[in-house]
Formats: C-alpha cells, structure tokens, sequence
C-alpha cells in the first residue's frame, strides 16, 4: 500500500476505532484512488486525504418528543456535514434504532464521492436520529419530526446543507420537517428534498433512487450486449428503492422474483405483483410476509439473508449497509447471477466485493448505481431556485442521462488507472478528483 495512504489509515483506525463502517468505507475509497495519489504529489503536499476523512463539523443533540399517551421520550439527532467542497452539503436523514455516529459518518463520506459523481455542486452529509418511526402514529411521527427539526434548523439552509430522505424517512417525515423549517424561520425554500408536489418537490424523485439504479445497470448490460428483457431479478428490500427499482425494471421486461423486508422476503415464481407491494407497503405499511396472504403464487420465508440463495440473473440489493455478504455472494455467483447493481448504500460486505470482482461479474457499487436518488434532488433544488417546476418526462431524461454519464465516468476513469472493468475504482477516483481539485483551489480550509 501507498504509504501516505497508510499512515492516513493508520490514523482513522486510531481515532475512529469504535466506528466499524465509517473505517470499511474509509479504507474501500483510499486503497482505490491509490494510483491518483501517486500521480499527485500535490495531494500529499497538501493534506488532502488527512482532510477528506475528518467531517467538517458533526451536530449531535437531544430530541425530547411526546407520545400520543403523554409518555416523554428522548432520542438522539445528528447532522454530519462532512465536506462543502463542490457545494452545499446533501444527503439524507435515516430514523432507525441501529443509527449512530458510525452509521451517519460513513453515510456522510459515501455522500462526497456519490454527489461528485452526479456532475451536481452538491457537497457530502448526512444525519438522522435513533427514533424508530415503525409502529408510532401519524400524530407521534409529526411530534418528533417537529422536536428534530427545531434544532436542526439552525444548521441548514437551501445555500448551506439540504438534507432529503433515507430508511425511515420518506414523504410523510419530510412534509412535517418541511412544514417545521417553515414556521420557525419564517422562509419558503428548498431547504429539503423529496418533498411533496404541491409544496415544491420535483416530478420523479420518489422514482429516482430505483429507477436510476436500473438505468446505470442497463449499461452494464449494454456493455455486455445484453439487456434486461427477460432476465429474473432479485431485489432485496421493499421500501422506497426496492420498489421503483422493481418498477422500472419490470418495465424493461425483466421478471422480479423476490423482495424483502428486515423480516423476511417473498419469493414469487410468476414475478412480484407491484401494485399489491405498494398498497402493503407504500400505503398500509404493513409486513412483506402480508403479500402471500393475497398471492397463492408466492411463498415467504423468515430471515433476509437467504434471499440471495434465489437462482438469478441480476441482483439489485435496496436494503441496508453489509446486507450481503461473501457466502452469499459466492452463492449468488454459483447460481449463474451475472450483473449485480447496489441501490442501498455498501449493502456488499468487503469479502462480497472481493468475490464479485474477482468472479469477473459486472458489479457497481452504491455510491455510483444509486446516485440517481441525490441526483434529482438536485435537479430539485434548481427548479426551487427558478421557481419553476419541469415534467416527469423533462426530470426522468435528465436523471437517465446522469446515470449514462455517471457509469462512463466509472468506466472510463477504470481503465485509465489500470483496472478496466472494476468500477468500484473507477468511481472511487472520478468521484475523488474533482473534489479534491476544489480543494487544492480552496487553499488550506
Ligand atoms: P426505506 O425505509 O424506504 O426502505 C428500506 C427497506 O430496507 C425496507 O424494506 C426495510 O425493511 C429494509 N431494511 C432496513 N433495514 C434493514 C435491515 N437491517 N435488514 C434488512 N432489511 C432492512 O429506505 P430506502 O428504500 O429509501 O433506502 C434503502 C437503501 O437505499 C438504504 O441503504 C439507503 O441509504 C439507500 N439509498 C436511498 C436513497 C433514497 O433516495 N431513498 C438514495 C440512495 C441510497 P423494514 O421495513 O423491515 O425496516
């Protein structure tokens, strides 16, 4: 290994030892733009790395909110602001009981390389809070996205960080936050995305993580002169990713076997019925395992894991962090699976990774296959500040085009480092770059 690269490592190690995913996605992105270290002496002259891998500030505070039975509860919030370097900081909120300060960091670092790669002035955060949204009524839910917001206001603003969705929050949670933003600070802005139509969201966001997902796999495929078209999918997860991934690749005429939640996952030899999904999930928010209740064609099993022993052709995992992991990938590889695209963020383990390349598969990561998602929030943020609002069809072109753009710059920046093929380099070191170069140009900050 490089050794500037090591000592830098060395030092993240040091002070981040409690923060097991913050390291993997450290380590991931620093051993692959190795080559461009070496060609940039300038980086090392200037710190680069040591500041790339320390968050500009990290905001953590108390959210005291009350239950519908008067209960008080008290969760914790935070707002990882990571790098500003290429614009304001962007990124998420997830509310679930396993986030912390690990989870937002490596979330928040994943952010830079992702939004650089859009082409997008978007910067690199992310935050979000232990509160668990399932099972607490609308009225809770408004509660305590009113408390988080009340504090998270004094840090945000639509020139300085704009956070969006993530697990747990979706169009009902941003709408509240949204709605809190508002009347504390007396502006009508484009503080967040994601939001509603009627209040200044953009057409096509709540299709663009999964959509995208399947336009950057669909030149995978192209690039291996095949397509979607008749193709079995297995998707993991059935939330908001899962299901448009699911949409759109159903509309290229590829069959969807399986989804899951943090339960279980279905599996459906006749291809996931995904009107059915969205009523159980988008509208009832019930349980994945409530689908075979209605179809007779599906079975569930308890546990997610296993759904990567499912025999298919492409798998787009739309879960969470470390969801697959190298036995699952090894099986995946055995049962003949050819292309596999991430929708969630780092879903592959290290050792999955390793499998995936080293089996010659095409393999994208996250940060590049699902930066369709920040992506339109961006074009979210340009049509608030013309206060202007443009088509579905004007918004899903401009995402496509991004994704077609994002997947050659992977590819082309793969095989001018040495590594055709490996786009987890070549999105390592495209994405790096460019923020890199704005650093360089921002002097000692
Ligand atoms: P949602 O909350 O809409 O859905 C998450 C899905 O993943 C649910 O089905 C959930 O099941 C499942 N899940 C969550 N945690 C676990 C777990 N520990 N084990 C197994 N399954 C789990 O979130 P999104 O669809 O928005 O996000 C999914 C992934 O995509 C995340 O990694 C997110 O960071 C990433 N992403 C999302 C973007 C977006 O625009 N929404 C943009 C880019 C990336 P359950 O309901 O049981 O919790």
């Amino acid at each position: 290994m490089n050794s500037y690269i090591g000592t830098v490592l060395d030092g993240v190690k040091r002070r981040s030892q409690n923060e097991p995913l913050f390291l993997q996605a450290v380590e991931e992105v620093l051993e692959s733009i190795a080559p461009v270290v070496e060609k940039h002496k300038e980086f090392q002259d200037k710190g680069i790395l040591e500041r790339i891998v320390e968050p500009e500030r990290q905001i953590i505070f108390r959210v005291p909110w009350q239950d519908d039975k008067g209960k008080v509860h008290v969760n914790r919030g935070m707002r990882v602001q990571f790098n500003s370097a290429i614009g304001p900081y962007k990124g998420g909120l997830r509310f679930h009981p396993s986030v912390n300060l690990d989870t937002i960091k490596f979330l928040g670092f994943e952010q830079i390389f992702k939004n650089s790669l859009t082409g997008l002035m978007m910067g690199g955060g992310k935050g979000g809070s232990d509160f668990d949204p399932k099972g607490k009524s609308d009225s809770e839910v408004m509660r305590f996205c009113q408390s988080f917001m009340t504090e998270l206001c004094r840090h945000i603003d639509a020139d300085t960080d704009v956070p969006a969705g993530d697990i747990g929050v979706g169009g009902r949670e941003i709408g509240y936050m949204f709605g809190q933003y508002k009347r504390i600070r007396n502006t009508f802005h484009g503080v967040l995305t994601g939001k509603g139509l009627t209040y200044g969201g953009s057409l096509a966001r709540t299709e663009a993580t999964g959509y995208g997902v399947v336009y950057f796999c669909q030149e995978m495929l192209k690039n291996k002169k095949t397509s979607f078209d008749g193709k079995t999918v297995v998707i993991s997860g059935s939330g908001n990713v899962a299901i448009y991934a699911t949409e759109k690749a159903k509309s290229l005429g590829a069959k969807v076997v399986a989804l899951s939640d943090s339960n279980g996952y279905i599996y459906d030899k006749d291809g996931v019925d995904l009107d059915l999904v969205k009523r159980l999930k988008e509208v009832e928010r019930k349980r994945i395992s409530e689908y075979v209740k209605e179809k007779k064609s599906a079975v569930y099993k308890e546990g997610c894991k296993d759904i990567w022993t499912i025999k298919c052709d492409i798998a787009l995992p739309c879960a969470t962090q470390n969801e697959l992991d190298g036995e699952a990938a090894k099986t995946l590889v055995k049962n003949g699976c050819q292309f596999v695209a991430e929708g969630a963020n780092m879903p592959s383990t290290p050792e999955a990774v390793e499998v995936f390349i080293s089996s010659n598969i095409s393999y994208a990561p996250g940060k590049a296959s699902n930066a369709g998602g920040v992506a339109t929030s961006g074009l979210e943020m340009s049509q608030n500040s013309q206060r202007f609002s443009w088509t579905f069809d004007e918004v899903d072109n401009k995402l496509h085009q991004i994704m077609i753009n994002i997947y050659n710059s992977a590819k082309n920046a793969a095989e001018e480092y040495g590594t055709p093929g490996n786009l987890v380099n070549g999105a390592n070191i495209a994405g790096f770059k460019k923020v890199a170069t704005a650093m360089m140009a921002h002097g000692l900050i």
